[in-house]
């Protein structure tokens, strides 16, 4: 197929409209090409143009978008609720094929999954109706880490389970009590060893870390990446950014936690936390940018009715003051090489592309009808014309799959717009619990 797009590059600029072709799961540009190699492409191209017509001419192209910071087997935001939710494993696949299946159709073609997703659950769906994934298993905190009998023994479990990346849970997060202290959960010496031993295997170190001496052990012993970073410092940035650590902010979700909390469905003790998170933390995304620091978009779902929704994450960015280029980057190409920084044994289970859109690059990207760096275009769900995974040609989510999340309180509760309430005690408000879990 082809079609003449504007082209973006891997700094977020646009080209004049080009003649842009994929065959065989990769980009051929008909200018790059001698005429022997565009005969072949052309053939290519002949055999395949039976599938559905891209319809796309003159709109935008931009690489495969990336949530860096997904949760793809959550269903729920409370812990107590996801177990009641998975009780049925059966129930619980369908709805992680579901959720996988509308972050792919909303143009996410690679996702890292921060604790949920199994090796085995990710297996059971095909890779054709799901991004790439890179995967965590299981978030290990200070308890998990004491459980396994050290911090070592639980990043070798989680390794051993398939993880290419090692989820550590280094600092307190929403659901603590008021006035908590950013206080490392893991010292610079865990820290050094977890990031070596999953340097063995070819695996990377994600770190949730609000701020405080977690982050500067993190960067210290060579962690990929700092998750939410709420209270990221310019000292930190600059030492981040020599250090080639990548930022993953995840302003929404933190906006969601309010609108639960002004709902009833969230304890009203986490206000005063979340409230002064959603005040700090484009602060933080505009102090990694100054310094140079790598940023990935992260979004952090984790409820059927967040997945398929993650480009207002792209908007949140904007909004936090990154540039449209900017946040164009951080949600293409910044993602992508985080996470093709996870090669696990040497061979990556799912090679993430970060070739672009290039001559010859896998072709995973986001047709659209309008400029992305347009405000609203993105995340409007009627722009994307349609997703590209190797080549493969995948219609967009239809509105209604994957709605816009309302700026607005949601309403009657985040619980009771899980799809489908298997019984009918899920379909009743949340009792208000506090979550066991203290995420994100
Ligand atoms: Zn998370």
């Amino acid at each position: 197929m082809s079609a003449v797009l504007r082209v973006m590059a891997a700094n977020g600029s646009f080209s004049e409209p080009t003649r842009v072709s994929w065959a065989s799961g990769r980009f051929a540009f008909e200018e790059a090409a001698g005429a022997e190699a565009s005969a072949e492409a052309g053939a290519e191209i002949g055999a395949e143009a039976g599938a559905a017509a891209p319809h796309a001419d003159a709109g935008w192209i931009i690489p495969g978008l990336v949530d860096a910071h997904v949760h793809a087997a959550w269903h729920a935001f409370d812990a107590a609720d996801r177990e009641i939710l998975d009780a049925d494993p059966e129930v619980k696949h369908e709805r992680t094929a579901t959720a996988l299946a509308n972050t792919l159709r909303a143009g996410f073609t690679s996702v890292r999954d921060a604790g949920g997703l199994t090796l085995a659950g990710c297996d059971r769906i095909s890779a054709e109706n799901r991004p790439r994934v890179g995967l965590s298993v299981a978030l290990i905190g200070r308890a998990e880490a004491d459980a396994a009998g050290g911090l070592d023994r639980a990043v070798d479990a989680v390794l051993e389970a398939g993880a290419t990346w090692v989820k550590l849970v280094a600092t307190a997060g929403v659901a603590a009590p008021p006035r908590t202290t950013l206080e490392s959960h893991f010292s610079a010496a865990e820290f050094a060893s977890a990031v070596a031993r999953a340097d063995a295997v070819g695996a990377g170190v994600m770190v949730h870390a609000w701020g405080g001496a977690a982050i500067d052990h993190a960067i210290a012993a060579g962690a990929a990446s700092i998750e939410h970073g709420i209270y990221l410092t310019p000292a930190q940035a600059r030492r981040a950014a020599d250090a080639g650590t990548t930022f993953v902010p995840t302003l929404r979700i933190y906006r969601l936690v309010q609108q639960m909390i002004s709902a009833g469905h969230l304890p009203a003790a986490f206000a005063d936390r979340v409230d002064d998170a959603v005040a700090h933390h484009p602060g933080a995304v505009r102090i990694a940018r100054d310094h140079g620091v790598a940023i990935a978009l992260g979004t952090d779902y984790g409820t059927s009715a967040q997945h398929g929704t993650n480009r207002l994450e792209f908007d949140a960015l904007v909004d936090a003051g990154l540039t449209p280029r900017e946040a164009l980057v951080a949600a293409t190409t910044a993602g992508a090489d985080l996470l093709a920084r996870a090669q696990q044994q040497g061979a990556p289970r799912e090679a993430v592309p970060t070739g672009g859109i290039t001559a010859g690059a896998v072709a995973d990207a986001v047709l659209l009808r309008r400029d992305p760096r347009e405000r609203g275009a993105l995340s409007d769900p009627e722009s994307i014309v349609g997703v590209l995974l190797g080549g493969r040609w995948i219609d967009p989510a239809p509105p209604s799959a994957a709605p816009p999340a309302p700026r607005t309180p949601r309403t009657p509760s985040q619980t009771s717009q899980l799809t489908p309430s298997p019984t009918p005690q899920q379909t009743s408000p949340v009792q208000a619990p506090a979550p066991r879990e203290d995420h994100p």
